[in-house]
């Protein structure tokens, strides 16, 4: 079983975000990190081949894939601290300013490019980018490889070349399949990603990651990059900050100062 995560550098959502003047998410290396909802997309990836027989499982591989500048690697390094076999890196400056179209064109790409040296069963994903928020690079993908997609998944299982996916909407689950090869994004129910031991935090520090340029997966720069990018950012602005914020800080009576709040305000 040969696995593909794609995962995406993310700045640290604790951290001073903001835009540059252009309106593209500033990145820094500092900062960056794994996005968090891809780390569901790395521990279902590795629950699945642990479920494996010992013979299945020595073939088996799981690889995080990102789209990216040379930053990005720090994504790559705590994927491999979770426990992932290896590591690709596409990047190349003509990435520069890609829209989710022009990124999944990439990633779409690179897994056509990994599954024709070793053939890949399943591209697992996160639910979404927590900068970009897009929710669609999954899908995009799935149409770039013409593959089956099923998305949102909370529970995942992969027998006899079917894979299997619940996926809760409002009162309802949905139960749906599709053939291997296929593409799954999970949400943040599907799992609860494990801590790295300490071991895989020190070995993560020295693995290889492969990285690809352009020309490897078979792409012209102009499909890529802000060139090929079907929308523009306009404009963008910080929003000011809400201006009746009243903070209480909680020194034992922070449930009566609440309360107090909420009669002030007519809120009960
Ligand atoms: C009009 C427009 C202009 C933009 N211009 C720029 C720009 O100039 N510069 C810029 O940096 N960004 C730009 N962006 C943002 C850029 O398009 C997104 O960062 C990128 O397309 C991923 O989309 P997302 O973050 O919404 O991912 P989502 O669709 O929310 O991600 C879903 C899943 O796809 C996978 N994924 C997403 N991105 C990657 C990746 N890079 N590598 C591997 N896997 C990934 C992950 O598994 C993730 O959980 C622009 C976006 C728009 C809409």
């Amino acid at each position: 079983m040969r696995i593909v995560v794609p995962v995406k550098h993310v700045p640290d959502i604790h951290s001073d975000r903001g835009l540059t003047p252009e309106g593209r998410v500033r990145r820094g290396a500092e900062d960056g990190t794994l996005n968090e909802l891809d780390e569901n997309a790395v521990e279902a990836a590795l629950q699945i081949v642990e479920a494996l027989d010992e013979a299945e499982r020595a073939t088996s591989e799981v690889v995080a894939l990102t789209v990216g500048p040379v930053e990005a690697d720090a994504a790559l390094r705590k994927a491999f601290q979770i426990g992932v076999d290896s590591a690709v890196r596409l990047g190349d400056d003509a990435l520069a300013g890609s829209d989710v179209f022009a990124t999944a064109t990439a990633v779409a790409a690179a897994v056509r490019t990994l599954d024709a040296q070793t053939p890949v069963d399943l591209v697992i994903t996160g639910m979404a980018a927590l900068d970009g928020l897009g929710s669609v690079v999954t899908s995009l993908v799935a149409a770039e490889l013409g593959l089956p997609q099923l998305t949102l998944a909370s529970r995942l299982s992969v027998e006899h070349g079917q894979v299997e996916i619940e996926r809760d909407l409002d009162g309802v689950t949905e139960v749906l399949s599709a053939p291997t090869p296929a593409v799954v994004s999970v949400t943040d129910h599907v799992n609860t990603p494990r801590y790295p031991n300490f071991k895989l935090i020190m070995a993560a520090r020295t693995k290889e990651i492969t990285v690809l340029g352009l020309s490897d997966v078979g792409l012209a720069p102009e499909v890529v990059g802000a060139q090929a990018a079907r929308a523009t950012v306009v404009t963008s602005a910080p929003r000011p900050p809400r201006p009746d914020v009243e903070l209480v800080t909680d020194k034992g009576e922070g449930g009566l100062a609440l309360a107090d709040y909420l009669i002030r305000n007519d809120l009960v």
